[in-house]
């Protein structure tokens, strides 16, 4: 651990060195605990769905001071969430009906580059049709955005709304609305983290059932099947 702490920077991670650390990382983790692997190997049960960045900085388990076998992770260019992404689709109905964690953590972060870019008028290439869903809640938001004068401040205020409105995305699946009429106890939350400080910021936006979702959103019984 005091080994990762001291790399201030990437520069010297190499191909060879990816591979020496695994090994590193396995004499150490079995001279802590010998039986390590032997549990891990024998099956996952996590608690927690995470929807995060792919950014390098915010790694779900290291934020969060937990261990691999805890958090089953999905993550996109600025955590995305829409429902024509059956990649996000997949992890969603595997997590919830067959892993059935309990809580699921869409968590952006403040000076995310994908917002950032959904924000500017530039092309990026391919990646701006994925960031056009950011911009979509721009326009949903823009009230609210325009009057934001700091720059920083804006943009921040936009990841919190890009992590809000892929809560209530969530909400709005088959897979989601399904396990809480069926009676799980399911909990979808918003988190932004921050890279200057280290802290989790929790939104305040957390979903346990479709009570307070509009009528249009919510999936009659009988159409509940997909
Ligand atoms: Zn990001």
């Amino acid at each position: 651990m005091c080994a990762k702490l001291e790399k201030t920077d990437s520069q010297h991670i190499t191909y060879e060195s990816l591979l020496q650390g695994n090994k590193d990382w396995v004499a150490a983790t079995l001279q802590e605990d010998p039986s390590f692997f032997d549990r891990l190997s024998a099956g996952q049960k996590p608690p927690v769905l995470w929807i995060g960045c792919s950014d390098s900085r915010v790694p779900a388990n290291q934020i969060t001071n937990t261990n691999p076998g805890d958090i089953f992770v999905h993550r996109n260019i600025a955590n995305v969430v829409v429902h024509t992404d059956m990649n996000m689709l997949s992890v969603l109905d595997y997590a919830v009906n067959v892993l059935e964690v309990e809580h699921v953590i869409v968590c952006g972060h403040y000076g995310c580059g994908g917002v950032q870019a959904a924000m500017s008028n530039k092309q990026f290439g391919i990646i701006d049709n994925w960031l056009r869903n950011i911009k979509d809640t721009y326009r949903l938001h823009y009230h609210e955005l325009d009057i934001i004068s700091d720059p920083k401040k804006r943009t921040e205020r936009l990841v919190e709304l890009n992590v809000i409105e892929g809560v209530f995305n969530l909400t709005k699946t088959s897979i989601v609305q399904n396990r809480w009429s069926n009676g799980k106890t399911l909990s979808l939350h918003g988190w932004a983290y921050s890279l200057e400080t280290g802290f989790i910021t929790d939104l305040g936006v957390t979903c346990n059932s479709n009570d307070h979702m509009a009528n249009v959103f919510r999936i009659a019984e009988s159409a509940k099947k997909a």
